[in-house]
């Protein structure tokens, strides 16, 4: 179970996005939708494909993580009466908050070293990504991304099922930031006007669709923090148009394009 369940949430919350979205309410939902640009069969099934690679992957790790537990080698434990519940919901933020920063550190350094931009690739393939493209990177990035389990388990003592949940919220959360349609815009109405504002400290399927329009912004997972720290924060829009007029946008897609052609002559 611990070895398929990434994978089958993964087919649970993407088919029910995609199919609910984009298949069967299709003009319900067109306000809310981030690029007119249609999905084609050959993206969703090299999406797929991937994705399925990086959750068997990932899968492998975790139970792997989980057999570590066995042998006393990671601080999984087993009832959540050996450390309380107050310290299982801790935990359970702490997850998101070092896995965001984790994978911060990580894209940066598949974006900026030549032969890991090579990897990343795979992932930027979808620049007008569908909620399939959430875990399409290549075998290597997938490995890279999956060392966070056990390093965790390691380092921090986790109860079981809070590890469980924050795989299964791991899926859902990647899925939403790439399902192609604004769905939160409601909630994130105001982000951009106070840093104090919680939402503009959240990621969204909108900051996360600049990343793949703009590969050099937003590079964090669940939070805007290491971002802005680092600069590298673009804020939305409310009047979005993923066709800026700044040269260094421009730049960029010109960039973006060229990674588009390279990728579809090699996949
Ligand atoms: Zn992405
Ligand atoms: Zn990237």
């Amino acid at each position: 179970m611990l070895l398929c369940g990434g994978l089958l949430s993964y087919f649970l919350i993407a088919g029910i996005c995609y199919f609910s979205l984009y298949i069967m309410h299709k003009k319900f939902w067109a306000h809310l939708r981030l690029s007119r640009k249609a999905w084609t069969t050959l993206q969703i099934r090299s999406e797929i494909r991937a994705s399925s690679l990086s959750l068997i992957i990932f899968g492998v790790f975790i139970t792997t993580t989980y057999i570590a537990r066995d042998l006393q080698l990671t601080r999984i434990y087993w009832h959540v009466s050996q450390r309380g519940w107050l310290y299982s919901l801790i935990s359970f933020i702490g997850l998101f908050l070092l896995h965001d920063s984790y994978f911060y550190f990580l894209h940066r350094l598949l974006h900026s070293v030549p032969i890991l931009r090579k990897v990343h690739q795979t992932h930027h393939y979808s620049s007008n990504p569908s909620p399939w493209a959430a875990f399409s990177f290549h075998p290597f990035e997938a490995i890279l991304s999956a060392f966070f389990f056990p390093v965790m388990a390691v380092a921090f003592p986790v109860q079981r099922f809070v590890f469980v949940f924050f795989i299964f919220t791991m899926v859902f959360t990647t899925v939403l930031y790439h399902c192609g349609y604004d769905l939160l815009s409601g909630l994130f109405r105001f982000r951009e006007r106070s840093w104090l504002c919680f939402f503009s400290w959240v990621n969204s399927t909108r900051v996360h669709a600049l990343h793949h329009e703009f590969s050099n912004k937003n590079f964090g997972l669940y939070f805007t923090l290491w971002d802005r720290i680092f600069g590298t924060y673009k804020p939305v829009k409310m009047a979005y148009s993923l066709r800026y007029q700044n040269e260094d946008d421009i730049k960029t897609q010109e960039l973006n394009r060229e990674m588009d052609a390279f990728v579809s002559r090699t996949v």
